[in-house]
């Protein structure tokens, strides 16, 4: 017999939906009722990150940060720990706009809302522009190119306290400067009582009667970092009440797959979109340190709505560059060997949530992500690389690497052939790095269990004790980054685990 565990409410995940939820329903606690997290990921000890890119990457990603599309066309990162993709996130912290929220059509949900809840965390987690000294000189080429082209680059708020500009904030932030939901959320939610298990992966759902039953399997292999699981290592069967999904957007929708309600869920898994991106490289003839500081802080987005793309400076790490830089050989040698010269530009696509993206499992029950790189997907990202490389040629750069132009490198005398040089037809996914961070759907909200899994309170169809509170919400695509959003969202959520509590939160 495996031990039984009973609460009110068990949360699956840590991330910027299971964090926010652990600490909106900490209340519930001194009202008596027992809330627990459960989390697969282990407690990452910032003072022992070292900044080393593979060490790091080991440590905080699932798949090494590049689980691959069953097509093999793009490959995914998140990760997997207490705080889930807070942990390597950049906290650049935006509010969505009106046209995606008004969009979703859905009774109850309102902008004005969401926007609300995005505040309370935004301020929660400290977001604020940085001071200049921290803009790095990467950041700055990308606002100056913007400008020299009549375009207006934005600068957005992060969410930083104390940030001493390592630029290390993808790789876990050594300083802990970098603000989510294990530096905030959690650690409140712990305070009033929230027990947090970490090393317990929910491995299945059964679904019937008024609460859920949960299979989870604890590891009690100590983390590299030494912590380890509050529970003894073994197999539990967690009885609740009110069960809250927030294993992010490709796990989520796998455990609801992996629990047998696709027949009368049809939806499930379905409506996945990415924001599928190119890391983009300007050579410039002097140095320009954009590993040095904070790596982001400019969007331009002003084409978003019309050329479903937005540009954002960015800098990746050594061994992240190279893997995106399409192709081998001599030019691959050159924009690496001129590494401290690179400015570096971050294109995302908007795409369609179609019901054939979709997450599905394996025979072993495992999530697999079935995603094509659809043709208005890759119009627009051929249209943002041109945009991207007018910014690098307008802020000085002398050569400009394009993953759909071939030769991928393109000269400054080359600056009036753009719309030539970088096509379409020479996107050929599966040779191009096409890289992904913000998973959005596959548990969709909606009005219609056809198609949709939640209403608009998270609450799954069907099954009022069942609740999702996580990125696999979204009806479709944000048009920005979007974890303030999927805070606001399970918030929102929150509020109705704790209606189904008899509890009000104010
Ligand atoms: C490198 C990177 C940079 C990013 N930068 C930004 C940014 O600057 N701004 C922004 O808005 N967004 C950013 N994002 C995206 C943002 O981090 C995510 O959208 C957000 O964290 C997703 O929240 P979530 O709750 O859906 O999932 P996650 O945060 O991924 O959390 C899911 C959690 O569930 C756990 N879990 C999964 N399965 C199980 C199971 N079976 N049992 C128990 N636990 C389980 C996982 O271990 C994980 O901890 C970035 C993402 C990455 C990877
Ligand atoms: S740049 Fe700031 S937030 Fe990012 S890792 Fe360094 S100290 Fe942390």
């Amino acid at each position: 017999m495996h031990p039984a565990i009973h609460v009110d409410v068990v949360i699956i995940g840590s991330g910027a939906g299971g964090g926010t939820v652990a600490a909106s329903l900490a209340p519930l606690v001194a009202a008596g009722k027992r809330v627990l997290l459960l989390e697969k990921g282990g407690r990452i000890d910032p003072k022992q990150l070292t900044g080393a890119e593979v060490e790091s990457a080991a440590l905080h990603y699932a798949h090494g940060g590049a689980h691959p599309t069953v097509d093999r066309t793009v490959t995914l990162a998140y990760a997997e720990g207490l705080g889930g993709s807070t942990l390597v996130y950049t906290g650049t912290s935006m509010t969505p706009p009106e046209r995606v929220i008004a969009g979703w059509n859905l009774p109850g949900l309102s902008h004005a809302d969401v926007v609300k809840r995005t505040e309370k965390f935004a301020a929660q987690n400290g977001a604020a522009f940085i001071p200049d000294e921290l803009i790095n000189e990467n950041n700055w080429l990308f606002q100056k190119g913007c400008e020299a082209l009549g375009r207006e680059a934005r600068q957005f708020p992060i969410n930083v306290r104390g940030c001493k500009g390592s630029s290390l904030c993808n790789l876990g932030c050594p300083n802990n400067a970098k603000q989510g939901t294990a530096q905030v959320q959690i650690p409140a939610a712990m305070a009033q009582g929230v027990e947090v298990v970490t090393h317990a992966q929910v491995t299945a759902l059964r679904v019937g009667g008024r609460g859920g039953i949960l299979d989870v399997q604890v590891d009690g292999a100590p983390h590299p970092h030494g912590s380890k699981s509050a529970w003894t290592a073994g197999r539990y069967v967690v009885h609740a009440n009110s069960v809250v999904l927030a294993a992010g957007a490709i796990h989520s929708p796998a455990l609801l797959l992996r629990s047998g309600l696709t027949a009368e869920l049809p939806a499930i898994g379905r409506f996945w979109t990415c924001h599928p991106a190119h890391i983009l490289a300007g050579e410039h003839d002097r140095a320009i340190d954009g590993f040095v500081g904070h790596p982001k802080s400019f969007v331009w987005e002003e084409r978003v709505e019309a050329e479903r793309y937005f540009l954002e400076s960015c800098m990746y790490f050594p061994f992240i560059t190279a893997k995106n830089l399409t192709g081998f050989g001599p030019d691959h040698e050159r924009l690496m060997a001129a590494y401290e010269r690179l400015q570096m530009i971050l294109v995302l696509a908007c795409d369609d949530a179609l019901p054939e993206q979709r997450i599905d499992i394996d025979g072993g029950g495992q999530p697999i992500v079935r995603y094509k790189l659809m043709p208005k997907t890759i119009e627009a990202m051929v249209r943002g690389t041109r945009a991207a490389a007018e910014i690098f040629f307008a802020a000085g750069a002398s050569a400009v690497h394009a993953p759909s132009a071939r030769p991928t490198l393109i000269e400054r005398t080359e600056n009036a052939d753009l719309n030539t040089r970088i096509t379409t037809s020479q996107f050929l996914p599966g040779t191009i790095s096409v890289s992904a961070a913000h998973f959005m759907g596959g548990c969709r909200m909606g009005v219609s269990p056809r198609d949709s899994v939640t209403s608009v309170r998270g609450q799954v169809h069907g099954h009022d004790w069942l609740f999702v509170a996580d990125g696999s919400l979204f009806p479709t695509a944000l048009e920005i980054n979007p974890y303030l959003t999927i805070m606001a969202l399970a918030d929102h959520v929150a509020q109705a685990v704790a209606d189904r509590e008899g509890h009000t939160l104010t």
